[in-house]
């Protein structure tokens, strides 16, 4: 069996040796004869599993007990949902910078909420670039300001952490755990697991604890952070293999030493990448160069017309979901913590062979 070179932007690549330790617990997980997904979220096992998961998560991002963390169902999606359903309080106003499309469904989620205010937005030159601090036109009484610190599709990362006197929320889904982070800095971190935690199916909400108990009464029991944080992501069935799996990834990272390790792997598997676009001519890419994302690499090729033949090609050499987003086109390689470095040198060989051919 040979596995194939995955740039999938989600769900995503996983480390082949967490796949091989699932392979080998899947039909009797630590000796209980079951497989975790058998088994009661109520069982000691499955609790101690999840527990592990929870601590690991907090020692590779140094999550203090300040913060709650939470397993939660829904994806990053329904995240757009809770957080104002959770945070907008009496001020029943936030902030929201808007830097490409995951920023915009969550500005259109919370409006449902809330008064919104688009502080800033980079929409004038198409998202390729984070707004400038000093350009935010922030309210006086939002209750939180909100950002994608990374966004997939248009492969813009910011390359700051915004400084604001109101807790500050990030979509981290595509950025998670890719390089080292002051999580102090935040109120809300939330991310869908299925780029740098685990399988889709779970995500993750590292929560201030002095923002929980904000909810209206109107808020259901499911969609409220305290009743999670109250009961350990168990007030009903939590999706136990995902969580699994999820902790054998932390487990995973904790043995390539971390998130200090993945951030110089990934800073040098994205400055190469784009080292090479860049001096191709061939190929190009439109984000500022100091806020391009180390996780999702977006690109087009010179002639669009040659799109078909590359993808074809690539997907022959057994470099796999290469294809752009379907509402911008082109190309774009995810290249997140569990794609190696060789599958980004096997990219950049392939690429200057078909410029070589076409170009
Ligand atoms: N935010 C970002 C930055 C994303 O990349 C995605 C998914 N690609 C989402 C939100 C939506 O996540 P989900 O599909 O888990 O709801």
């Amino acid at each position: 069996m040979s596995r194939a070179y995955n740039f999938c932007a989600g769900p995503a690549a996983l480390p082949e040796a967490v796949l091989q330790r699932a392979r080998e617990e899947m039909l009797d997980y630590r000796g209980t004869g079951m497989s975790v997904m058998e088994m009661s979220h109520r069982d000691d096992v499955i609790v101690a599993m999840a527990e592990q998961a929870e601590k690991d998560l907090r020692d590779l991002m140094g999550i203090s007990d300040d913060y709650a963390v939470l397993f939660l169902q829904g994806g990053a999606s329904a995240q757009f949902a809770m957080v104002p359903m959770n945070l907008l309080g009496d001020a029943g106003r936030a902030d929201y910078i808007n830097t490409g499309q995951w920023s915009s469904k969550a500005i259109k989620e919370a409006r449902r909420f809330g008064e919104i205010n688009v502080a800033a937005s980079s929409e004038d030159r198409n998202f390729t670039y984070a707004p400038a601090q000093s350009d935010w036109r922030l309210s006086d009484d939002a209750a939180y300001v909100h950002y994608c610190p990374n966004e997939t599709i248009g492969g813009l990362e910011f390359d700051f952490v915004p400084e604001v006197d109101k807790p500050l929320v990030a979509d981290m889904s595509s950025t998670i755990l890719s390089r080292p982070l002051d999580v102090s800095r935040f109120g809300l971190i939330y991310a869908g697991a299925q780029k740098n935690i685990g399988p889709a199916g779970i995500t993750v909400v590292i929560v201030r604890k002095d923002l929980l108990g904000r909810a209206g009464a109107s808020v259901p029991a499911m969609m409220n952070y305290q009743t999670h944080a109250e009961n350990g992501s168990m007030y009903n069935t939590p999706p136990t293999f995902a969580w699994y799996l999820a902790g054998l990834v932390f487990q995973w990272l904790k043995e390539q030493g971390g998130v200090d390790a993945m951030g110089e792997i990934n800073r040098r598997k994205a400055d190469k990448l784009y080292g090479f676009i860049d001096a191709s001519g061939f190929y190009s890419n439109p984000v500022a160069p100091t806020q391009r994302s180390w996780m999702n690499v977006p690109f087009i090729l010179s002639d669009s017309a040659l799109d078909k033949a590359f993808l074809a090609e690539a997907d022959a050499a057994g470099l796999r979901n290469l294809k752009g987003h379907r509402s911008v086109g082109g190309m774009r390689a995810s290249i997140y913590n569990a794609v190696p470095e060789t599958a980004v040198d096997a990219l950049i060989d392939f690429m200057a062979d078909f410029e070589k051919r076409n170009g």
